[in-house]
């Protein structure tokens, strides 16, 4: 028999995962309830016109888009609609180039309008939390996770203020610190990819025409990023920690040079630079994505080098992934914390991980190595890429994130 719980689902975490896996299970008909240490309820919306632009933002792949194109925002919109009322950014073409070759990928040569979209941390969280303000969610800010137990037929958390919730599965989507994963004991697989990425908004002389732009450096890659003002761009800069320190506290004028000579000044000299943070780049992979009434998403399952911008993208499918499969078994009459019914989960999820996981690892390894026989081949191989158009439309799809098993709400097309 089905036990009496507060929620089918209880989420901690309420960063852009949990709160997607939120929207999912809602629209599905399950019960949420989504719990966040943090103390700020509600993302102030941005306005397209407003100057200040937030530090965090992220490449958008389609089939993240097609997520937030399936969910539901309010009443007769989605997600999609709300997050392009405020503002995001499309780009249609990718430059990357090391010293002497480069490739280049068009969204004209796969008949696309773009390749993807850079959008705001600030927007997506906005959006979101306005998409879960509905009976289905019940969620809770400054709930700190003191500590979990599985009992038969249900799991009961307890905060740090006394408050107990149950339901039939905990979801740990409280990033790459994760109490939940720490609690559960899983263990992970953890590498330092010895970089520390360098986040920024910079404003260029040159306009960005909407293209992002990668310069791989000896000592990590150096990423431009186009924002809706045509001469602004977010930079994500991976260098050596050391480096990465020096360039933080460089003052303005010198961080400028440096960056100018970095990026061989391909969008002329950089006018202003704005909200300088640090962040280490720590490879992390979960030996097991799941438990008996237990699973875990997002960064609390595994974190990954931004040079390919897909950590989001990669924990959007999880939580879409992880929705489908409760949602169905819930459809069966199935008990949700059935560990069968969350192992199909990390069955469908695992080797997609890896395989992303081991990509970037080759990428870090390929372009950071300074062996010249390497260097030589890396050009060759760059410059043969670009001249293969049908291998550029394969590297294209794959980086939309439309190959391979999706879930549902990644395929949708529009047609409910
Ligand atoms: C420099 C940089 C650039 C990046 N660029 C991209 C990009 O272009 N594209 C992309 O797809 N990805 C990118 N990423 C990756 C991306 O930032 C992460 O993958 C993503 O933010 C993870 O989201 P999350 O919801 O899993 O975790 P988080 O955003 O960390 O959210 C976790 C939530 O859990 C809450 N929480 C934590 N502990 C507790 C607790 N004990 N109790 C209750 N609540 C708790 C926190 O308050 C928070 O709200 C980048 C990462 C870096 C470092």
């Amino acid at each position: 028999m089905k036990p009496n719980t507060d929620a089918d689902v209880i989420i901690i975490g309420s960063g852009l995962v949990g709160l997607s896996l939120a929207a999912a299970l809602l629209q599905g008909g399950l019960r949420v309830i989504l719990l966040d240490s943090s103390d700020t309820p509600q993302a102030q919306p941005v306005a397209l016109n407003d100057p200040t632009v937030d530090q965090r933002v992220y490449a958008i792949s389609r089939a993240s888009e097609n997520i937030f194109r399936a969910l539901p925002h309010q009443q007769h919109t989605r997600v999609w609609d709300a997050m392009q009322a405020q503002r995001v950014s499309p780009y249609q073409d990718m430059h990357v180039w090391e010293n002497r070759a480069a490739i280049h990928f068009s969204c004209t040569d796969i008949h696309e309008e773009n390749l993807g979209h850079i959008i705001e941390q600030q927007v997506m969280l906005a959006v979101l939390q306005q998409a879960v303000q509905t009976d289905g969610v019940q969620r809770v800010c400054s709930a700190q996770l003191h500590s979990f137990s599985v009992q038969k037929n249900c799991v009961q958390v307890a905060l740090h203020d006394g408050r107990t919730f149950t339901a039939a599965v905990l979801v740990g989507a409280d990033g790459a610190q994760s109490q939940v994963r720490e609690q559960a004991g899983i263990r992970w697989d953890s590498q330092d990819y010895g970089h520390h990425a360098l986040v920024a908004t910079v404003r260029t002389e040159l306009p960005h025409t909407k293209t992002a732009w990668q310069r791989f450096l000896p000592t990590g890659p150096l990423a431009f990023l186009p924002l809706h003002e045509a001469h602004t761009s977010s930079i994500v800069w991976s260098t050596e920690p050391a480096q990465a320190k020096k360039l933080l506290r460089l003052p303005e004028p010198e961080f400028q040079q440096a960056l100018e000579q970095a990026f061989a000044q391909k969008l002329g000299r950089i006018e202003s630079v704005q909200g300088r943070a640090l962040f280490p780049l720590i490879r992390r992979h979960a030996r097991e994505y799941v438990q008996p009434r237990l699973a875990l998403v997002g960064d609390a399952l595994r974190t990954i080098h931004p040079l390919a911008g897909q950590g989001v993208n990669l924990g959007l499918l999880d939580a879409t992934t992880l929705a489908e499969v409760l949602i169905d078994a819930q459809q069966q009459q199935h008990d949700l914390g059935h560990y069968q019914v969350l192992r199909r989960y990390e069955r469908w999820r695992k080797g997609h991980n890896l395989l992303m996981l081991a990509a970037m690892d080759s990428f870090k390894t390929l372009f950071s190595n300074d062996f010249m026989p390497l260097r030589w081949v890396r050009s060759l191989g760059l410059n043969w890429a670009d001249k293969n158009a049908l291998l550029k439309q394969q590297l294209m799809l794959q980086a939309m994130g439309i190959n391979g098993d999706l879930p549902r709400l990644a395929r949708w097309s529009g047609v409910s």
